[in-house]
């Protein structure tokens, strides 16, 4: 086979047929046999080739086939052996090979060849694992010339190639030209930088989102006509922020406005030390949080409600300005002045985000001038100072900036002269519309591509229905607008793709064999508007579930597969949705199996890492064309997950898992894809998406966790963004902080709608600096502490071993309340005592040990424990929470009393109880909410009246065996427990099945399982865990 030509500039078609290859000896051009079905009409027959159609001809080509629904059958099947010596035919030009890289995409910064870092780095150098000293701790500290005590090295995580020393600090942001590792992966694919030479204002978003300060586009006030004579107020001015340009008056020079002062004062909330309560004394903490306890003495620390986040110790003009902590979250909410003194508390440092939740509220402003530091690139924010009303000083590097005529006016309140009245200093959250500065090309329409297995062993599973029925249900639903496209691709070991261009009676189906060297027919008709081909797109929705019925095909060609699929979705980028549900058998990214089922239960040597780079260097290759990939997984058997996930994770895609998927037998399952696909294909996404983590001068952001790709030195890109994704950081202090009374944190994710907007979500946190170990142990935040002490224990199972990283969970709780013991306690009580801001810490990390992730001595599945740790990376906090540590309710004797009332709907409010059986009684029914599963365990002795009037059932035994639903009676005690699952489910995104439980169900064992505080076979109860924490503690 010869290689592919050159690709011809605009893919014009002249030409072309000179390079049509001759048929081999062994006759036919297609390789696959025989075409013709009896049933199958061929539009196009053989001899004629694409001719008429395409720009060349398709040797590997069966030719455009309508589908046959009736049929039931498609002629796919490939003859073996068949020589080609075709040339290949070129097809467009930005679909090919080399030129996907030079698209109107962003570029890398550098050429590979310029940055000595790059060039040198092998291409498998990111992978994580690679020659890392098993520590057995963490250090928290960093850099790691910091000199420390603490017995670890230095936690790197894969995700960070730059994250090492080498880091500048926040506020200096390398520019393109800088050499830095900011392009350790540019070798790997994602841009050779053949830069065509076209002219391109901005080639990064680096420089776009906010390098130096040079690399960034000028914003300042672009309309110096906007002099005016000033008055108290312009009633004149038109509401709204559609780019205000206040009438023209007198057309005086701007130097000569003269804002009015004396009796309009200046009203800015100052922020500062007089603004911070008092020291200790003024702790905003109820007394109670003062409070230190002795967890052996104490140990039920569980509140009955949800456990809520510290509130930061800040005056409360600004407190109440400060961003939602479901947003926005540090470990440490009052932060410690030196890394000597984080060092000190042993308490990781850093952030967890949720930056794209839905809100219900969101304030978003159109503006002309989005106004941002000329240093740093900070967006305004409510915690910048102004010294007058021309004059901002930067919250994060001090600089002082110029107000912008623009923003002396004030259109919520038509006032002149309140620049801090302007809803972008009023609000932590808020969204800016972007104007064309922030692009690197035009907005492109929202891309849906579907990859769909359909090998034998998919068709097994029943899944294709399930899927197709989604997405015609939803096909109106998409998020987008009158450009949105859309495409399939189905495989087996073969790809076929399906032609849905506007016109065609019915869609064709494209089938390409050679998995070796993947090309795209027709590339023109595969993607299309959806608007224009809905009624094909229909057509095909309803025929594929039939299409493969009778296949007796089983290999799997994913990997080619998704090689067409980038190809074709690499001009415009866009979301790829992959339906996979075995191990890839063919052609690249092979993958063996490699579970050895004795060894689960052991905590080492097991496989996390992936066996391949194929699919972490294809999801790199997918994130520099914006291009995003989810991965959906259904299957009964071992399919390396955490070598397949990897095309999700650096993509920023996600990871969906359904173990032993069955349409038959496993109907619950069926349920929970259906609801998750309906939450997948209607919920927000943002395209080509980058994000940045800003933070005040003296603080550093060293690791990010999370499902995105490190573009330069703390840009996260991000292909596509949406509303259920979380991501982590963590930080270290650089330079002492001892100036300053208050840091701040800001991300700003810039990312296009699907309306085809470009947008700005800026979120902005501000926390107080402290100087005593005390205030730091009083600020702690244990669920973010835990959160984020769980990203870094996936990092550490991956780039040392799983018993390194539970080793060091454990050893986070010795530490920090080793060093509260002999460096805040006064005296040296008995027992175990800890602050009560970390009351829960112990409880946490013993549920974290028994977290499937974490967990040993149990037959977990490979897989399913990769899942965890997936969901552990990429979940918001509060559900990673509940899968951790679930709540559990006693729900047989519901009352009305405390309960909540939305839109007339009375939903009760049980309160939360121990994770132990010591909790359960036999004459109760209880609730488990594990986040992705809620389980109800009704004792055997459970009223009567519970299983008449909530299960419908006569007696105990009359229980089925399986039960995944509750039946709705007509019986208050039904209402009130349907309306709390349902108020339970409505909480998040994702679809928790219930399952009823008796004492005999295999289930059982499950929900045992989850009983955080009782001894298993392999781990500690919560007491005995306590009482070694407190040997480790007291040596
Ligand atoms: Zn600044």
């Amino acid at each position: 086979m010869s290689q592919p030509g050159i690709p011809a500039s605009g893919g014009a078609p002249t030409g072309l047929q000179a390079q049509n290859g001759t048929p081999s000896a062994s006759g036919s051009p297609y390789t696959n046999g025989p075409v013709q079905n009896a049933r199958i009409s061929s539009q196009v027959s053989m001899s004629q080739g694409y001719n008429s159609q395409l720009p060349g001809s398709y040797p590997h080509l069966i030719p455009a086939k309508t589908l046959n629904p009736v049929s039931g059958q498609s002629n796919y099947g490939g003859s073996q052996g068949s020589e080609q010596t075709l040339s290949r035919p070129p097809v467009a030009s930005n679909l090919v090979t080399s030129s996907i890289y030079s698209g109107p995409v962003p570029q890398m910064p550098l050429p590979a060849s310029q940055n000595p870092v790059a060039a040198t780095m092998p291409s498998g150098s990111f992978l994580p694992g690679a020659n890392l000293p098993p520590p057995l701790n963490w250090q928290y500290n960093y850099p790691p010339t910091v000199s420390q005590t603490n017995h670890c090295p230095p936690a790197t995580s894969q995700l960070t190639v730059s994250g090492n020393t080498n880091l500048t600090t926040n506020h200096q942001y390398v520019s393109s030209g800088d050499i830095s590792l900011q392009n350790s992966f540019i070798k790997s694919g994602i841009t050779s930088n053949t830069n065509n030479g076209s002219m391109v204002v901005h080639n990064s978003y680096d420089e776009i989102e906010g390098g130096g300060f040079l690399a960034t586009p000028q914003l300042t006030n672009k309309n110096p006509k906007m002099s005016r004579s000033v008055g108290y107020s312009y009633p004149s001015l038109p509401p709204g922020y559609q780019n205000i340009t206040p009438p023209s008056a007198t057309g005086m020079p701007p130097s000569s406005l003269n804002y009015p002062s004396g009796p309009q004062a200046f009203t800015q909330t100052p922020l500062g030390a007089n603004h911070l309560t008092t020291s200790m004394s003024g702790l905003s903490l109820h007394p109670e949080g003062l409070r230190v306890i002795n967890l052996l003495q104490e140990r039920n620390m569980l509140p009955s409600t949800p456990v809520q986040p510290p509130v930061p110790n800040l005056h409360e003009d600004i407190q109440k300005l400060n961003c939602n902590p479901e947003l926005f979250r540090c470990t440490l909410t009052n932060i410690p002045q030196t890394q000597a003194l984080l060092n000190k508390a042993k308490l990781p440092l850093g952030l967890l985000l949720h930056p794209f939740k839905d809100l219900l509220q969101l304030p978003v402003v159109t503006s002309s001038t989005i106004v941002r530091c000329r240093s740093c690139r900070t967006y305004i924010n409510p915690f910048v100072s102004f010294l007058d009303q021309r004059r901002w000083k930067c919250n994060l590097c001090y600089r002082v900036n110029d107000v912008p005529e623009e923003f002396m006016y004030n259109p919520l309140t038509r006032v002149y002269g309140e620049p801090h009245r302007r809803p972008e200093v009023q609000n932590a959250t808020i969204e800016f519309m972007a104007p064309s500065e922030y692009m690197l090309r035009p907005p492109q329409p929202p891309v849906y591509l579907f990859v769909f297995d359909v090998s034998h062993n998919a068709v097994e599973t029943g899944y294709l229905n399930s899927v197709c029925q989604s997405l015609l249900d939803n096909l109106d639903l998409l998020p987008g607008n009158t450009r949105t496209k859309i495409g399939f691709i189905t495989f087996d070991s073969t790809i076929h793709f399906y032609s849905l261009q506007e016109g065609l009676s019915q869609p064709q189906m494209l089938i390409v064999s050679d998995i070796e060297d993947v090309f795209i027919p027709m590339p023109e008709n595969l993607l299309v508007n959806l608007n224009e081909s809905k009624e094909l797109v229909q057509d095909l929705l309803k025929t594929l579930p039939q299409m493969f019925t009778k296949t007796l095909e089983t290999q799997s060609a994913l990997g080619p597969a998704l090689q067409a699929a980038f190809k074709l979705m690499s001009p415009t980028g866009g979301r790829m949705s992959v339906f996979q549900t075995q191990l890839p058998t063919l052609g690249v990214g092979t993958l063996k199996p490699r579970e050895e089922p004795n060894q689960r239960s052991s905590a080492k040597e097991i496989h996390l890492t992936p066996s391949t780079d194929f699919y972490k260097k294809l999801a790199l290759d997918c994130s520099g064309q914006q291009v995003a990939v989810d991965l959906f997984l259904l299957s009964g058997q071992y399919s390396d997950l955490a070598s397949l996930g990897c095309i999700s994770r650096y993509s920023a895609g996600s990871v969906y898992y359904y173990p032993s998927y069955h349409h038959q037998h496993n109907p619950v399952q069926v349920q929970k894809l259906q609801k998750e696909l309906q939450r997948y294909l209607t919920r927000k996404i943002g395209f080509e998406a980058v994000m940045r983590i800003r933070c005040t001068k003296g603080l550093s952001i060293h690791t990010f966790h999370g499902n995105f790709f490190v573009r330069s030195t703390d840009l996260l890109s991000l292909p596509n963004v949406n509303p259920d994704a979380g991501y982590a950081v963590q930080m270290s202090v650089e330079e002492s902080l001892t100036d300053t009374q208050l840091v701040s944190f800001q991300s700003a994710l810039l990312y296009t709608s699907s309306k085809g907007e470009r947008r700005i979500r800026v979120h902005t946190l501000c926390l107080p600096v402290v100087s005593t170990l005390n205030e730091v142990f009083l600020g702690a935040d244990v669920q973010a502490i835990s959160g984020l002490l769980a990203n870094m224990a996936v990092d550490r199972s991956v780039t040392s071993s799983l018993s390194d990283a539970r080793d060091a969970l454990v050893n986070a709780v010795i530490d920090s309340l080793s060093a509260y013991r002999s460096s805040v306690l006064s005296n040296q009580q008995p027992g175990l005592m800890v602050p009560f801001s970390l009351r829960l810490f112990p409880l946490f990390v013993l549920a974290l040990l028994k977290q499937k992730s974490f967990q040993t001595g149990t037959n977990a599945r490979l897989d399913e424990r990769i899942f965890a740790m997936c969901q552990v990376k990429n979940q918001p906090l509060v559900y990673l929470m509940l899968t951790t540590h679930p709540n559990l309710y006693r729900v047989d004797d519901l009352s009305d009393e405390g309960a909540l009332n939305i839109n007339d709907r009375t939903i009760p409010q049980p309160p939360i109880l121990q994770l132990s059986v010591e909790k359960l009684s036999r004459d109760g029914a209880f609730l488990m909410d594990a986040g992705s599963v809620l389980m109800l365990w009704v004792g055997k002795n459970c009223a009567q009246n519970f299983l008449s009037q909530v299960l419908g059932v006569q007696n105990y035994a009359s229980i089925p065996q399986t039960m995944t639903d509750l039946p709705e009676l007509d019986t208050p005690e039904s209402a009130r427990t349907i309306a709390f699952i349902s108020w339970l489910r409505e909480q998040r995104p994702f679809f928790p099945i219930l399952y009823v439980i008796r004492d005999e169900s295999p289930m059982k064992a499950n929900f045992l399982q989850n009983m955080v505080e009782d001894r298993t076979e392999s781990a500690l109860s919560y007491y005995e865990f306590l009482l070694h924490i407190q040997q480790q503690v007291n040596k």
